[in-house]
């Protein structure tokens, strides 16, 4: 299998080529040139597989340029029920008959991106050893992202990780979570200043080429590939575990912002899982909401991207949207492209009034749903009432939108992007009580921790990378 880019300006190129970079060199993502395709008697061999043996199954049809018993290694040392609490890894509940939740946040740092993130880690040092290089990612978090990443990279070879974080405004946890990891590898910058100060910060470095080539940065963002792939695995995982028989459709509702989650729902859909229907589940910031109801793409600035309880839903614009739009508009790079200047130069794109916006519904499957804070609070306390489960409010952004959008006859699966310990004030404030937590974490915020507190200055953080590694 080769790799392509969106916009049609990059050679075909492997697996092991394409993981450990970000863009493609015409500014597109890449992606595989064909989705292989799973027929129904394989799917039902699959129903009888492990996780990790499912795993293997999938990423090795994506990643052909890496022997299959590398591969077999890989998954199984990612996926481990040590590091995910659970010998399924992903397990299921049902709410009620037709109703269930896809547990994705078993992982190191209690939310979905772990999935991926624990493979990426294995992926990232299994290729950097092959090719005897090493890679230093810089990449900023306002939580989540970050955390995922340095659990994912700690301790592994040829990998540092410098992580800028809004210095004061990480959650307790949060912040816990990333300063109390001890690994030697793991550099914590908590820059005083924003979100936004820390991201310009980075992109400042990859800016300067000079510098990026030298000290060999890389980045581990949503729009990785090989993330991609890993999460195709538990949308065939779930399928396998709730449909009636082979072929009936299952319905996922899947609470995104950067369309990371659901990219992976639609490529198994592409790959011949009957998927029924892809549900997006935005909050307030709704532009892929608005894209799914209208065919408007319509990218916010930084002034009209609201600050809400479910955090890691709010972004302004959807990078791995891209993907879908490109086997929308049947791969054509050149209109891709276009498109994309469009939202460039005018912020945005309709696609309303062409022929395409029907087939984002009939043939594609998606539709989508949106919740306000109040919503998430009702829903958290209707799932704790009716069911007797505490769920996040991302999740809860899911669970709305799948109660109104679920179908008679249809099994409705919505994913469970992180645990609720993760986001206790919300939690606080709908049940008037704090969320269970891991046990092995009762003692998180005790733990000493270790960072450098550093002005909003691109010119330092590189001293400091510099110093880092030339030591
Ligand atoms: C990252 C994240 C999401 C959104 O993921 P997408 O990439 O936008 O699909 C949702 N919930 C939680 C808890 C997250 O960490």
């Amino acid at each position: 299998m080769n790799y392509i880019s969106t916009r049609g300006g990059m050679a075909p190129q492997t697996f092991t080529d394409i993981l450990l970079g970000g863009l493609a060199p015409d500014g597109g993502l890449v992606v595989p040139d064909t989705y292989p395709r799973i027929e129904p008697a394989l799917l039902e061999a699959w129903s009888a597989l492990s996780y990790a043996e499912l795993a293997f199954e999938i990423v090795s049809r994506f990643a052909t340029d890496i022997p299959a018993a590398d591969v077999k290694r890989l998954v199984e040392a990612a996926y481990t029920p040590e590091a995910f609490g659970h010998a399924d890894i992903t397990p299921l509940t049902e709410l009620e008959p037709g109703l269930h939740l896809l547990h994705l946040s078993n992982g190191p740092t209690l939310a979905f991106k772990d999935i991926a993130m624990q493979l990426l880690g294995q992926l990232f040092e299994y290729v950097l050893d092959q090719r005897g290089e090493t890679i230093n990612i810089v990449g900023a978090t306002s939580g989540d992202t970050g955390s995922a990443a340095e659990y994912a990279m700690r301790g592994k070879r040829g990998v540092n990780v410098f992580m800028l974080s809004p210095h004061g405004r990480m959650s307790p946890f949060q912040r816990a979570q990333m300063f109390s990891l001890p690994d030697a590898n793991i550099h914590n910058l908590a820059v005083e200043g924003t979100f936004d100060d820390c991201q310009d910060i980075v992109k400042a470095i990859n800016n300067d080429a000079g510098f990026k080539a030298k000290y060999k940065i890389g980045a581990v963002n949503s729009i990785n590939w090989g993330r991609v792939v890993a999460q195709v695995v538990y949308y065939f995982r779930a399928y396998l575990a709730v449909a009636p028989r082979i072929g009936a459709p299952v319905d996922f509702v899947v609470p995104s912002g950067n369309f990371g989650n659901i990219c992976a729902g639609h490529i198994a859909r592409q790959m011949g899982l009957p998927v029924g229907r892809l549900i997006v589940a935005t909050n307030e910031n709704d532009v892929l909401d608005e894209f799914f109801r209208t065919g408007l793409y319509r990218v916010r600035g930084s002034a009209d991207t609201h600050a809400t309880s479910s955090p890691s839903m709010d972004i302004s614009k959807a990078s791995n949207l891209e993907r879908f739009v490109f086997d929308l508009i049947d791969r054509d790079g050149a209109e891709l492209a276009r498109l994309w200047q469009e939202v460039d130069s005018t912020g945005g794109f309709d696609l309303g009034k062409t022929r395409y916006f029907a087939r984002m519904v009939g043939e594609f499957g998606f539709a989508s749903g949106k919740s306000t804070h109040a919503d998430r609070i009702a829903t958290i306390r209707a799932a704790h009432a009716r069911w007797g489960v505490v769920i996040d409010p991302h999740t809860a952004d899911g669970v709305k939108v799948a109660l109104e959008t679920r179908r008679d006859g249809v099994p409705m699966v919505t994913l469970e992007t992180a645990l609720p310990a993760k986001f206790e004030a919300t939690i606080v404030e709908a049940l008037g009580s704090t969320p269970p937590r891991p046990a092995e974490l009762a003692d998180l915020e005790q733990r000493p921790q270790r960072s450098t507190v550093m002005a909003n200055d691109a010119a330092l953080v590189k001293a400091f990378i510099q110093q880092a590694l030339d030591r």
